[in-house]
């Protein structure tokens, strides 16, 4: 099995190099060119990209990631790091103590609370999770809630400089050949399309990956849309999402709100929301998911499940 593709030298260190704009890649686009050579192509730095870039880069394997966006999205997304996971954050050197530093402490995401409203009753609470000391006869690692974007900058901050992040590239195509796998990304900067030649090619492009439509691989699962909504200090600019499910992202203090009943997740059972906040800090930045019928509520959804939420609106 050839280590490097036809017409390319092996670099002794592994980096990246340029062929520069004569070196065309066989096969693909008229104006494409084999960009670079390297082990492992990545797509996508969310966290599972970006563990992996880490993880790789710790088996002294060299590797690119090739990432749509110029900049990490602000939307927290996802707030909890499972056991296992943090396990192997450890495993392979990541600081978990510095990670549980930088989330929700566990005193402020130790329920799950359900309400009425934040501001109204109280119909329940179980603990979310296994946070109770007893867990760690199982696992050194508990459960730990950190917003996706902060998990997302730890890591990035540890990986060498050898992991190259091309942002603003979005993957096109791939096509495997000679022992190779040729990547071809488009640069969004300028429309470039470019190839890079790579031993594997791995799929960490996202729930719509388009690296797995690409190669007609099926997904399970529901396929929704949201809308995404930012909403600063409750006032409310609505960018849409799914049939099914929105997800409001606000920030806004309501530690005078909640009161005593603080938690990781807040299930307001009222018709009117159907849904939950979560809490990723109670004191700025919350997400408030809910169902929600595009069709029957175009428009003003997004500040009506808000303030619903929150239940202040009368008042104020
Ligand atoms: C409100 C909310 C709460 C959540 N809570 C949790 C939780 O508590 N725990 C949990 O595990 N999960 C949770 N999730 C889901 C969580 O967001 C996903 O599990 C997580 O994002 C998956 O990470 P990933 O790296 O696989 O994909 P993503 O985070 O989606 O990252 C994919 C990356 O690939 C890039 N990309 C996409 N297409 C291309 C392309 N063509 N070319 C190049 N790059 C591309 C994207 O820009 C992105 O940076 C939550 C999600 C939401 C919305």
């Amino acid at each position: 099995m050839q280590d490097t593709p036809p017409g390319q030298n092996a670099q002794p260190n592994g980096h990246n190099h340029t062929l520069g704009d004569g070196a065309q890649c066989p096969g693909s686009h008229d104006n494409s060119h084999l960009a670079a050579n390297v082990p492992v192509v990545i797509v996508g730095a969310g966290p599972s990209g970006l563990l992996q870039a880490y993880l790789l880069s710790k088996l002294n394997i060299q590797c690119m990631i090739i990432e749509r966006y110029s900049t990490r999205l602000a939307a927290p997304k996802a707030h909890a790091i499972n056991p296992r996971s943090l396990e192997i954050c450890r495993q392979f050197g990541l600081d978990t103590k510095a990670i549980r530093s930088l989330g929700t402490p566990r005193s402020e995401a130790f329920w799950v609370n359900f309400i009425t409203s934040l501001s109204g009753e109280t119909v329940g609470r179980l603990p979310y999770e296994r946070m109770d000391a007893d867990v760690l006869d199982a696992t050194p690692e508990m459960i730990h809630n950190i917003p996706q974007p902060a998990f997302e900058e730890f890591v990035a901050q540890h990986l060498p400089k050898s992991v190259q992040i091309l942002r603003n590239a979005s993957f096109v195509s791939s096509e495997e050949r000679d022992d190779f796998v040729y990547t071809t990304y488009e640069d969004r900067k300028n429309g470039n399309i470019h190839t890079v030649a790579s031993k594997y090619l791995i799929a960490c492009d996202g729930a719509k990956s388009k690296v797995r439509r690409f190669l007609g691989i099926e997904c399970d699962g529901e396929d929704s849309c949201t809308y995404n909504l930012l909403v600063t200090s409750m006032a409310c600019s609505l960018m849409l999402t799914d049939e099914t499910m929105m997800t409001i992202h606000f920030n806004t203090d309501l530690r005078p709100v909640v009161g005593e009943r603080v938690g990781m997740l807040h299930w307001v059972m009222d018709p009117a929301v159907s849904g939950f906040v979560i809490a990723y800090d109670l004191g700025g930045n919350q997400v408030l998911i809910c169902n929600i019928d595009v069709v029957i509520h175009p428009g003003m959804v997004c500040s009506l499940s808000a303030n619903e939420s929150i239940a202040q609106e009368a008042s104020s």
